[in-house]
């Protein structure tokens, strides 16, 4: 393999079409290179820029970070999914503020301790934001790497994991390392797109193996198919006599842990799932038939909601006027009376706020 080649070819290419005009390109210190990587795991740059112009304009600095509510942070990711990164990011900050004097560490072994943060994040911030020489390999640069060398397999097996990380750190150079992996990333968005590389215009054309084979798109391997689970649930839309709405937080871990939703009854399980623990006391509290008016509610809302993991088909009912005693709920950090005219308690996980958009029209 010519390695100078490699990286003379990708940064020459980078030079010309490379991009160099994302929000987090822009003063890149390592605080704003790490929520830019996080925000970036699983979701598109097009749909990340404004979320992390949102949250850069709110959590400036790792110490405004850290020093927030958690449902302030959990509002201002609200929408953007696999909210275990917001908590992680908010729990790291933390971390890093008390443990490292609120500067993000400089090696790859601290930053890998720390919650969120796996070995490519760490190379991206120790890279991008200071050029220190480590390989990063995210999604792009696995499937530029797979196809150049002709790997086989699909990349969640460590093994085959394995020998790409063992390419990237063969090809990462010494010098301009940040713009070389910030390179290969962006060949990896633009031009070794997953369905339709546009191998002509790729200054890896002339050595890529995976070309040769004469069908790049059958590297990197594909994840064997495994059907998708089906799991279904009730979700209350419980009105008070004064059109206030139950609303109450979910646990920290779990799916939206952290965020607000709506009472939720798991049909067939009584009432006792880990992830719906305060359930059954704000039912109870509100009034002791619920349970067989849940069934007689009126349904006012079915969808399918896709997880990376199972399906979750949610039915929410209506439940209007139906309980002398709501009022009898009180307020706790966890459970609390929404009036649909003033602003969410924090953070709602996207299906949630497409319920109540639908109940009540654009929140605030
Ligand atoms: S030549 Fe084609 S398949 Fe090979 S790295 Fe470039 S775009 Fe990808």
């Amino acid at each position: 393999m010519n390695r100078a080649s490699i990286d003379q070819r990708v940064l020459l290419w980078f030079e010309k079409s490379g991009r160099t005009h994302l929000p987090w390109q822009q003063d890149p210190t390592p605080y704003r290179v790490w929520v830019s990587e996080i925000m970036l795991q699983q979701t598109q740059v097009a749909t990340v820029i404004p979320y992390y112009e949102k949250f850069m304009a709110r959590f400036a600095t790792l110490e405004s970070l850290a020093t927030a509510p958690i449902d302030d942070v959990l509002s201002h990711w609200s929408g953007l999914g696999y909210y275990a990164r917001a908590r992680n990011l908010h729990r790291c900050a933390m971390l890093v503020f008390r443990q490292h004097n609120g500067h993000m560490p400089d090696t790859l072994e601290d930053l890998q301790a720390l919650p969120g943060i796996g070995r490519s994040t760490a190379g991206a911030i120790l890279s991008l934001s200071q050029g220190i020489p480590q390989p990063i390999l995210d999604g792009n640069v696995k499937r530029v790497l797979a196809r150049h060398q002709a790997v086989a397999g699909w990349p969640g097996q460590s093994k085959v994991l394995k020998r790409l990380w063992e390419i990237a750190e063969e090809l990462t150079p010494s010098q301009r390392c940040g713009e070389f992996n910030q390179a290969m990333m962006d060949l990896g968005a633009t031009l070794c797109t997953r369905s339709k590389p546009d191998c002509p215009r790729c200054p890896l054309a002339d050595d890529c193996q995976g070309l040769a084979t004469g069908d790049p798109t059958q590297f990197p391997g594909k994840k064997p198919k495994q059907e998708k689970p089906v799991k279904s649930t009730i979700m209350l839309l419980i009105k008070n006599e004064s059109g206030e709405t139950l609303l109450e937080r979910r646990p920290p871990s779990g799916i939206w842990g952290g965020l607000w939703s709506l009472p939720e009854v798991r049909p067939g399980d009584g009432n006792e799932t880990a992830e719906t623990p305060s359930v059954e006391r704000a039912i109870e509290t509100s009034s002791p038939d619920i349970p067989a008016s849940v069934a007689a509610a009126q349904s006012v809302v079915r969808f399918r909601h896709t997880f990376s993991h199972y399906h979750l088909d949610i039915d929410v009912r209506e439940m209007q006027g139906a309980h002398h005693k709501a009022d009898a709920v009180s307020e706790t950090s966890d459970c609390v009376w929404w009036d649909t005219s003033q602003k969410l308690p924090g953070g709602i996980a996207a299906p949630i706020a497409k319920i109540l958009t639908k109940s009540f029209g654009d929140l605030l």
